[in-house]
């Protein structure tokens, strides 16, 4: 008889990426799952678009036999076959994220046989994921140190809830992963804003620059204002922080209702909380470079390790999840001013 891994999706922060990183671990390990709550805790519980498309691309890419891919399921069954890298189009067909569909493959076409092109269609910008520059800036470089390339293209912006953006990956995969150690982030060689905007007026922009120009060592910093091509409205405000180990990414998508100056000063709290704490990785960071970091110390016998700020859910939920798939140590030693070590040991 088949074992199944079996998960439950209302674990923790019952959210989306019990499912994605499921698809992903399983895959990876060959391990066959079985999960139920899914996304439990979200307003609107079940495979929405963005997940279904997420499970769908994870079972073509991996030929798996799959019971419950259907919207709204609440539970899925998942056999995976073998990875194969090649030519790929996923279609969200709203506006889901479509880098959370990437979130969930690519961790395994960069150990496929054979490089990918994947195309995907969707949200590029969209609130509570990873927006296409953040991938760009700060997580494909940290693939790479692992040693797979990676280049990533944009078509077309897609924000909420028009969505109809496109972006092409092209993934040249290894054999196998190394790791790192990213304890200091270094100096600071380049900090720039960069604010997309498209189907609105300008002046919020502008707004938004002035107000960037008043943060505290921000008067003279580069600030790149773009009209950018894309389905419907949308505006996003992204600051890059270059040290000499790592790029972070900072952004924030406006809304309806939200004044431009409140978005910027809300947005460099959370920036001022990052510089202030000398971790190199942020929030969203560390919860992203977890799974390939577990992989390359399970896999290929690489330790690594980063520092970061006090863990979100998400991570903690991601680090039970990982432990249910891979045999390892999972260490996070929490610093006398609140910071976290993650360390991934074989
Ligand atoms: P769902 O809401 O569909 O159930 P989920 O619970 O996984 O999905 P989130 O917990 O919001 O959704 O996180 C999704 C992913 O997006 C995480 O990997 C997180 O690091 C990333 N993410 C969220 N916001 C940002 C941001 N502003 N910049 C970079 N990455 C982000």
């Amino acid at each position: 008889m088949m074992e199944f891994i079996e998960i439950d999706g209302s674990e923790g922060e019952g959210g989306g990426q019990i499912l994605r990183s499921s698809l992903a671990l399983s895959l990876l390990t060959g391990r066959s799952f079985r999960i139920r709550n899914i996304r439990a805790k979200r307003s609107r519980p079940g495979l929405l678009r963005q997940h279904l498309t997420a499970v769908q691309a994870a079972a073509e890419i991996g030929q798996a036999r799959l019971i419950g891919d259907s919207p709204g399921s609440l539970s899925l069954e998942f056999v995976p076959g073998a990875i194969r890298g090649g030519e790929y189009h996923f279609q969200i067909g709203t506006a889901g994220s479509a880098m959370l569909v990437l979130q969930t493959i690519l961790p395994v076409l960069i150990l496929a046989d054979k490089p990918s092109k994947i195309t995907l269609s969707g949200g590029t910008h969209n609130p509570q994921a990873p927006p296409f520059d953040f991938f760009v800036q700060t997580f494909i470089p940290l693939i790479e140190r692992m040693g797979p390339a990676i280049r990533a293209k944009i078509h077309r912006y897609g924000f909420y809830p028009a969505g109809g953006g496109e972006l092409e990956v092209e993934i040249d995969p290894v054999r196998s992963l190394k790791s790192f150690a990213l304890l200091d982030r270094g100096d600071l060689l380049e900090k720039r804003a960069e604010i997309l905007i498209t189907g609105i007026p300008y002046d919020i922009a502008q707004r938004e620059a002035n107000t960037i120009r008043d943060q505290d060592l921000w008067s003279d910093a580069p600030i790149n204002i773009r009209k950018i091509p894309s389905s419907g409205p949308g505006n996003i405000v992204q600051i890059f922080l270059k040290f000499e180990n790592i790029t972070e990414s900072f952004n924030a998508i406006a809304e309806k209702g939200k004044r431009a100056e409140d978005l910027v000063r809300n947005m460099f709290r959370n920036i001022g909380e990052y510089i202030r704490s000398d971790v190199p990785v942020g929030i969203y960071t560390a919860d992203q470079i977890m799974l390939p970091m577990a992989i390359a110390a399970v896999k290929d016998r690489e330790p690594g390790k980063f520092r970061t700020l006090p863990l979100s859910n998400h991570s903690r939920t991601h680090i039970d999840l990982i432990r249910k798939f891979l045999d390892l140590s999972i260490g996070t030693e929490e610093e006398p001013a609140g910071n976290v070590c993650v360390s991934f040991n074989p």
